[in-house]
């Protein structure tokens, strides 16, 4: 019996996948160290598994606002991964996921008004990442699905608690609407080395560049869960995350993205300062909530137009496409059905 712990878990998903051979396998990849290395671990289990086929999906949940530098490297490495499984012809599949328009992350803000959000008021986790995956996850038949997740039990000690709690090792259960889904968690006792090791050791898939990986991870750090299972860490404690976040007060691995040559990410690194800071100012907010009652409610519509302004300079610096001609749309008619209410704060 091998010690190694990269070869147990492999082993452990050799079992997994025999036993269950038939079910559609969906592994949430976000681009990050551990889904990497969860992915390596099941495609390395696969060969030695001497199954002929694989019935696997890889899904990636694309917020629209994940940040530049990362989403380069996810989006390519996506890509070639998609090329890659349609040449092997195992049965392997891609599917990037993606919130409908009026869940998206500036649809809300500059659309509806809605705060950037904070850890109290923290929206956007289950409108940018959790219910599409979700959705997906519930569209699948329960007893014919397997979802894999890059969870570690030693990421920290409150996920520690948590996977005690729930005690049941690589196998767990995950709820997604009124159904209960089987959770297979390849790399959940490998320490941070060890994952290191499962990425540079396993060549399958090919597509994926461990060097580059490991370069990003040296400036930023973690990555967003996709999936409220109970021992996913919470969003934004990564940070292969949204360059848009607010919740965290100062996002560290933009700042060291930027100091280690990164300089196109300076322009949204001030936008977001920029948003951050704008949140609280009574004067950008309604006196008055959604539902009436007292408080700092929405963006007001001047806000909400300055907000625009400056996603429009943001674009032009970068050179890219921050909101497309649906979320404009959007975004044009939330206003104008707000238009009629503003008065009636005034
Ligand atoms: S990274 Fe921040 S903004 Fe993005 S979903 Fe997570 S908490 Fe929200």
């Amino acid at each position: 019996m091998t010690t190694d712990p990269v070869l147990t878990a492999i082993d452990a998903a050799v079992e997994a996948l025999r036993a269950r051979p038939h079910a559609h396998w969906l592994l949430a990849f976000s681009g990050g160290k551990d889904s990497t290395a969860a992915l390596k671990i099941i495609l390395a289990a696969y060969r030695k598994s001497g199954l002929a086929s694989l019935n696997l999906t890889v899904i990636y949940c694309d917020t629209g606002v994940e940040n530049p530098v990362l989403d380069i490297y996810v989006k390519s490495t996506f890509l070639a991964l998609e090329a890659e499984f349609a040449h092997r012809g195992d049965g392997f599949a891609t599917k990037i996921l993606r919130a409908p328009v009026q869940d998206r992350f500036f649809v809300r803000i500059v659309g509806r008004g809605y705060p950037p959000p904070t850890n109290s008021f923290r929206w956007c986790t289950p409108s940018l990442r959790i219910r599409p995956v979700s959705r997906f996850i519930e569209a699948q038949d329960p007893q014919n699905t397997v979802v894999v997740l890059g969870l570690r039990r030693s990421e920290s000690e409150q996920r520690d608690r948590s996977l005690a709690k729930s005690g049941e090792g690589l196998w767990q259960k995950q709820r997604e609407g009124n159904r209960d889904y089987d959770l297979f968690l390849p790399i959940l006792d490998l320490k941070v080395s060890e994952v290191w090791d499962a990425i540079f050791w396993l060549s399958a898939p090919t597509s994926i560049r461990a060097r580059p990986l490991q370069e990003l991870y040296r400036d930023a750090s973690g990555e967003c869960p996709v999936i409220k299972a109970p021992s996913a860490p919470p969003c934004a404690s990564g940070r292969f995350g949204c360059w848009t976040c607010t919740v965290v007060r100062r996002d560290k691995s933009a700042s060291k993205l930027i100091d280690a040559g990164y300089v196109e990410l300076r322009p949204y690194f001030e936008f977001r300062n920029w948003l951050s800071e704008i949140r609280n100012d009574p004067d950008m907010r309604w006196p008055q909530r959604r539902s009436g009652s007292l408080g700092m409610g929405p963006f007001t519509i001047e806000a909400r137009k300055a907000i625009l302004r400056r996603i429009d300079e943001l674009e032009d610096a970068t050179r890219s496409e921050i909101l497309d001609a649906a979320e404009r749309g959007a975004i044009a008619s939330l206003w104008r059905l707000d238009e009629y209410k503003r008065l009636s704060f005034r």
